[in-house]
């Protein structure tokens, strides 16, 4: 059965007053808003709508949300992947069941306005396929209110954690979207032997991949510059991403140059959360050499640090306070990040506020986009296909 809604007195981005016809879940017409004295359909007031938030990165099995709040453990000589798997496991040994502890978190998200996601998921010799189950599960339960994307993340490495390469053949299987890697270099310490398996399963299921990069300077350099020729050999633009890529930040101006010449060309896209303390991605100068760049909150109450709170548009705010955005065409861009340019990455279908998309918006106390960023209106409505889904920070 068909259904016609309107929504009136929408404020776009581009400061455009109009009205949204949804049909169908989709927006079948946007008309300059109707004169006063109607009295159909839901009166928005003015307030800004924008597209739902793309969640581009999170780990919906290992975070504590909402579960007894565990003490970070700091490492004990300087940031150390392994040592942080190893409090990893051990804090998860006395968590809260993981169906309820990712439950927490889904709401969390879309209750800030996240209506799509990618989570990555523990897939290797230490947990095989059990937390993956948990999560598969559960996103099933939430597929009305939210799309998500699975990515089969080794945590464990590949070479380094036998019987992980059989694990993550058989979550592919399972519906995984893609497959992940785990800094090829430091932790598995084989770049070719670490990337033939991750672009080998790809291929094999024809699926995408995201891998977690954080090694820094020339080794992290090497490996972006393996991972875009591979993406270039295979055809696999546009399908390809790569998380952290904390070297980007810490190589000089015309290695970056060169890499986000490679990285357009290749069509690699690069995930930052615009972590607290590490060199990060320079967003703008990636933006503007054609790179596509999205975020996610990454950790969120977890091993890894204490901090998130699931609200992209705060994440976009963070972006911009770490990349000195100050101006508005800065400040909107800092919002693509978490919206369009996620939705690009994520290779997502009618996304946006137009003719024919999907109409998952949210409705926020704000004049503009760039006022959105900078103070993050907690009050927001967020609706999945016409309907509401969620108020001012709780799913409905
Ligand atoms: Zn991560």
């Amino acid at each position: 059965m068909t259904e016609q809604t309107i929504f009136r007195k929408a404020r776009l981005a581009d400061g455009s007053l109009v009205d949204l016809h949804v049909m169908d879940g989709r927006f079948n017409a946007i008309t300059p808003a109707s004169a006063a004295g109607l009295s159909a359909g839901t009166d928005l007031g003015g307030q800004l709508v924008l597209p739902g938030f793309v969640e581009g990165h999170i780990h919906l099995d290992t975070s504590f949300y909402g579960d007894a709040w565990r003490p970070h453990i700091p490492c004990t000589n300087g940031f150390d992947v392994r040592e942080r798997v190893a409090f990893q496991a051990r804090n998860l040994s006395a968590a809260a069941p993981m169906a309820e502890r990712a439950k927490n978190q889904l709401e969390l998200c879309i209750g800030h306005g996240s209506l799509a996601m990618r989570s990555h998921v523990m897939v290797d010799g230490s947990v095989g396929l059990k937390h993956l189950e948990v999560i598969l599960a559960i996103c099933e339960k939430y597929r009305e209110l939210i799309d998500i994307q699975l990515v089969a993340f080794p945590q464990s490495g590949i070479l380094s954690s036998p019987g992980t390469p059989e694990f993550l053949d058989e979550a592919l299987r399972l519906g995984c979207d893609l497959v992940g890697g785990l800094d090829p270099a430091s932790f598995d310490r084989d770049v070719k032997a670490h990337l033939d398996v991750v672009f080998g399963l790809a291929g094999k299921h024809g699926v995408g991949v995201d891998i977690h990069l954080h090694d820094g300077g020339t080794l992290g350099l090497f490996q972006i510059e393996e991972i875009a020729a591979r993406t270039t050999a295979l055809g696999m633009g546009g399908n390809v991403a790569v998380s952290h890529a904390y070297a980007l930040g810490d190589i000089p101006a015309d290695a970056l140059a060169r890499a986000g010449d490679m990285l357009a060309a290749s069509g690699v896209a690069i995930m930052t959360n615009a972590p607290g303390n590490h060199a990060f991605p320079p967003v703008a100068a990636l933006r503007k050499a054609g790179v596509t760049v999205f975020s996610g909150s990454d950790n969120i109450r977890d091993s890894w640090w204490p901090y998130g709170d699931g609200d992209m548009l705060n994440r976009a705010s963070m972006i911009g306070y770490r990349s000195g955005f100050y101006e508005d065409w800065e400040l909107e861009a800092a919002c693509d990040v978490v919206s369009y340019a996620g939705a690009k990455a994520l290779g997502l279908e009618g996304y946006g506020i137009e003719v024919g998309a999907r109409a998952d918006f949210v409705v926020l106390k704000a004049e503009h986009v760039p006022e959105a960023v900078v103070a993050v209106p907690g009050e927001r409505t967020v609706y999945r296909a016409g309907r509401v889904v969620a108020k001012d920070g709780a799913v409905l």
